[in-house]
């Protein structure tokens, strides 16, 4: 028996909501702006068409853009001039876990669900540290948040290696004067410690360090 549910799939752009994609379909899939979820304009098997559709929807609209791509082996790749797929595309079909989606929608959450530039999808979750002296400070630490892979905490995208986290000024501030610009240097905290270097793990005493290399020759 039909339900009003099966007619929705009559409509097109119902059906590119719900279908899962086929192997060698061609995606007509916005790309500007990102969003948490691939917005997928139109599907065929026919590369012309979906180009033709393609250049349609990127002359139609000023503050979208709108990008071609096939369906192979799972997941989305760029296309030649002939439709063969040619590399990996950054942007996915990235599948959220359904527990970042409702703290994202949450109002009162403390955490929520950024895009990558690249399209990736992460979550940023509030933190708290407390430094050694005492002090506490609120954080955001970056979390993976796909179905597949969740939960770990990042300080790179792992779609595009790009940093997710602005720590540049924090290092700065923290690293001895003998240790800026020194390959050596590390400066992480453990806990309450700071490991400064693994010669000298609590930091030179010195003004110049006698194992100093410059960064630049490294
Ligand atoms: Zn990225």
């Amino acid at each position: 028996m039909e339900t009003a549910n099966d007619f929705l799939f009559l409509n097109e752009d119902m059906a590119n909501k719900f279908n899962p994609f086929y192997e060698g379909q061609y995606l007509v899939i916005q790309t500007l702006p990102r969003n948490i979820e691939l917005r997928v304009e139109y599907r065929s098997h026919d590369y012309y068409k979906a180009k033709s559709r393609c250049d349609i929807e990127n002359f139609a609209h000023d503050y979208t853009s709108f990008g071609l791509r096939i369906f192979h082996q799972g997941q989305l790749w760029r296309v030649n001039c002939s439709g063969e797929a040619t590399v990996l595309s950054k942007q996915q079909n990235w599948d959220v876990h359904p527990d970042y989606l409702a703290v994202h929608y949450n109002q009162n959450s403390d955490g929520e669900i950024v895009v990558h530039e690249c399209s990736y999808p992460y979550f940023d979750s509030l933190k708290l540290t407390v430094n050694r002296y005492g002090e506490s400070a609120e954080y955001w630490q970056p979390l993976t948040c796909l179905q597949s892979d969740n939960g770990r905490e990042i300080d790179k995208c792992p779609n595009c290696g790009y940093s997710l986290i602005d720590d540049q000024d924090e290092e700065d501030e923290d690293t001895p004067v003998a240790c800026i610009g020194c390959s050596n240097y590390h400066g992480e905290l453990y806990g309450d410690a700071q490991l400064i270097c693994a010669i000298h793990p609590y930091g030179c005493s010195d003004q110049i360090c006698p194992d100093f290399e410059d960064n630049k020759n490294a």
